[in-house]
């Protein structure tokens, strides 16, 4: 019984997935993310049925476009299998043994389900164009907010705290914008908003742990591309990449670590 529970849990993740690589894509090219048949970036052919299958569309085409033969990139796949295994993982660690006295913890857990695809759509947003989408923030803030009310109402959670990073992110919003009016589009103003959106999700004291997390990521991949470099030394395409990856996605590597404390936290709390 557990394992089909898991299975299910697994498949509802990868089409997660595959909308989220649908709207990593379309959101900064401003396109619909419903309305519009999916095609391939590279061809424009309008994609069918066997091709939009999560996971298995990409084995069976080994990795290239059924029209152009070109090659997909494997971040789709990849973020098609890490959410599926996130969900997984997301409802292993609830612990549900009741689940018909459990209501609370199930509206929790969709909550995070959905903040899971705004983190994400975050960070892969920011990774790719070093920018985070005020539109994406917006709307998980707004159910943010539901989610907070009705956790107010049920359990009285602690209003305050909240209503303060609320308070504040509305204000960085509206600097942000006054900023943009005079034509500077400011990065940190921008994480700031993400950063407070986050502590709307997690405790202050686990945002301290999501800092660290970051630093321990981002040092890793630094790790990585000092070691690259020096294998990849003569290659001049390799030097220009460099010079253009030395911009760090900060918000990327904040994203990636909240969800790893999210799961933590969680785990400590319903296995102790
Ligand atoms: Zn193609």
């Amino acid at each position: 019984m557990k394992i089909i529970i898991y299975i299910l849990f697994f498949l509802i993740g990868i089409f997660i997935g595959s909308f989220i690589n649908l709207a990593i894509y379309r959101i900064p090219l401003k396109k619909n993310i419903f309305t519009e048949r999916s095609f391939c970036p590279k061809c424009n052919h309008k994609l069918g049925f066997m091709d939009l299958i999560p996971l298995l569309s990409y084995i069976f085409l080994k990795g290239k476009c059924r029209y152009c033969k070109e090659k997909i990139e494997i971040k789709y796949f990849l973020i098609e299998l890490l959410s599926g295994i996130y969900i997984v993982l997301l409802y292993v660690s609830m612990n549900f043994r009741y689940y018909f006295f459990e209501i609370n913890k199930i509206i929790y857990f969709f909550s995070l389900v959905f903040s899971y695809v705004i983190i994400i759509l975050i960070s892969e947003i920011d990774k790719k164009n070093r920018s985070i989408n005020k539109s994406v923030l917006i709307f998980g803030v707004i159910v943010q907010c539901f989610y907070i009310v009705y956790s107010f109402i049920i359990n009285s959670c602690v209003f305050y705290r909240y209503s303060v990073f609320l308070g504040l992110l509305i204000l960085v919003l509206i600097f942000e914008k006054y900023i943009k009016k005079i034509n500077k589009s400011n990065y940190y103003i921008e994480l700031i908003s993400f950063v407070l959106y986050i502590n709307l999700i997690i405790d202050s004291i686990l945002f301290a742990l999501v800092c660290l997390v970051t630093l321990i990521f981002s040092l890793w991949d630094k790790v990585i591309k000092v070691v690259k470099r020096k294998a990849n030394l003569q290659s001049i395409d390799y030097k220009e990449e460099m010079t253009n990856q030395n911009k760090v996605s900060i918000g990327y590597y904040i994203g990636f670590s909240t969800l790893v404390v999210i799961l933590m936290q969680n785990f400590t709390v319903y296995f102790t």
